[in-house]
């Protein structure tokens, strides 16, 4: 009798383990034995898709890859047949918003201003969802634009599994210059203050401080604005001085946070390249010199094309396919055609939220459309954003070992990148959540 107590007391922690999996949702039998038959795999070590490859997938990983008649799967293995269609690692966008949805429904301050934060939590829940059934896998988030710190309790209910959606990399406030961001003053009533869409900070000690309450309540990345509409004619100019930057990047750095800064002009870019910034976000006004120092520096690079896209069309009358692009448009291309040539890393960051969640893959589309070939879009998303993001030893590739984040598109996009608009399969270590047989 004291034995079986005895052996049921050491069962304890882990009924209450499986009880609170249970509770959370958490689909466990799910993470059992997958071998998937898609048309061909792009495993993102070179740039071709292998024909009649397949991928066996074991407890949450990748466990082997290679001709389908090489695999052998264990008694048991579930088998997703993936006709037409080419797997790929789980895509990648280093720059979404999820807690913004597009202009054109609602502008940005009315969502910083009239949107409660609960509100717009259950939002970023639905974006999330939206993202993951899209073949995204994982996402840097690069702030709540006035959602406080809720990235974080989205981070928490993926991990837990009480929500579908990618792995998340979060910024929370995100760090601007002291009334150099919105909403207002420009364009309200002077004497209003307004709640931000990031932390204002003025001075060192309050750039520190910034980056340490960020830290502290689960920023696993800081973004800075190193620019924005302050010129004396409303032009985008310098916010944050030498100092600020070079005090937000040694912080970050030190308590092993990288930092992302968002930068439009030539100047804003070369002074976050120069404080040691570790991504630069849009850059669309760069030089050619100001490339050659990101490469030299070893910044990677967002290009954000999308963004302009979506707001020419919104506020610009652009129409995609007949208009001409508008001088914004093309002059994030000329920066970017910059970027390739130069040979900085090009990683796919787009800017979602400005456009509709879900609709990621445009960013990919935009990059070839700019100069890219399919493959090197691909890469961009996949193994490229992997290593920006500092998680190349878990996922970005297939490969044995690797987390089993995976996607499948219908056709090729390897050579026609506009497949990423059709995802027929997605997986997230280990747990499907779109197959053909699934309704989403
Ligand atoms: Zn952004």
């Amino acid at each position: 009798m004291r034995k079986a107590s005895k052996g049921f007391a050491a069962l304890l922690p882990l009924l209450c383990l499986l009880l609170s999996m249970a509770a959370h949702g958490t689909d466990t039998t799910a993470k059992g034995d997958w071998l998937l038959l898609p048309e061909r795999v792009w495993t993102a070590d070179g740039d071709a898709a292998h024909s009649g490859w397949a991928v066996l997938v074991h407890d949450g990983a990748i466990a082997a890859v290679g001709p389908a008649a090489s695999i052998q799967a264990p008694a048991g293995t579930q088998r997703v047949e993936l006709p037409g269609a080419t797997l790929t690692p789980g895509l990648i966008d280093l720059h979404s918003h999820l807690f913004l949805h597009p202009y054109n429904e609602t502008l940005w301050n009315d969502q910083v201003l009239t949107e409660p934060q609960d509100y717009r939590t259950l939002e970023a829940a639905a974006h999330a969802k939206a993202t993951l059934m899209a073949g995204f896998t994982a996402l840097r988030d690069l702030g709540t634009e006035g959602a406080g710190f809720a990235d974080v309790s989205i981070q928490r209910a993926i991990n837990e599994g009480l929500i579908p959606g990618p792995r998340m990399f979060v910024a929370t406030r995100a760090i601007v210059a002291t009334a150099s961001y919105g909403p207002g003053p420009r364009g309200f009533r002077p004497d209003l203050d307004l709640p931000q869409g990031a932390q204002p900070v003025s001075g060192v000690d309050a750039a520190i401080a910034a980056v340490r309450e960020q830290a502290a309540r689960g920023a696993d990345w800081i973004k800075l604005y190193a620019d924005y509409r302050v010129g004396a004619g409303g032009e985008t100019a310098p916010t944050l001085n030498p100092a600020e930057l070079k005090a937000i990047v040694d912080t970050a750095h030190q308590i092993g946070r990288p930092v992302a800064a968002h930068a439009a002009s030539d100047a804003g870019v070369r002074m976050a390249v120069e404080a040691g910034v570790d991504t630069i976000e849009h850059g669309y006004g760069a030089s050619e010199a100001t490339f050659r120092l990101l490469k030299q520096r070893g910044v990677a690079y967002e290009p954000t094309l999308t963004a302009v896209d979506a707001t020419s069309e919104y506020f610009q009358h652009y129409v995609p396919g007949k208009s001409e692009p508008t001088e914004r448009m093309r002059e994030a291309e000329r920066a970017f055609r910059t970027a390739l040539k130069v040979g900085v890393t090009i990683g796919n960051g787009s800017d979602v939220g400005v456009f509709a969640h879900g609709t990621n893959w445009r960013e990919p589309a935009a990059m070839v459309r700019d100069g890219m070939t399919p493959a090197q879009a691909l890469h961009a998303a996949t193994d490229v954003a992997a290593k920006i993001l500092r998680q190349s030893q878990h996922f970005g590739r297939i490969a044995p070992g690797m987390a089993a984040d995976l996607a499948a598109f219908s056709g090729d996009p390897s050579t026609q990148i506009d497949a990423l608009k059709k995802p027929v399969f997605v997986m997230k270590a280990g747990v499907p959540y779109r197959t053909p047989d699934m309704t989403p």
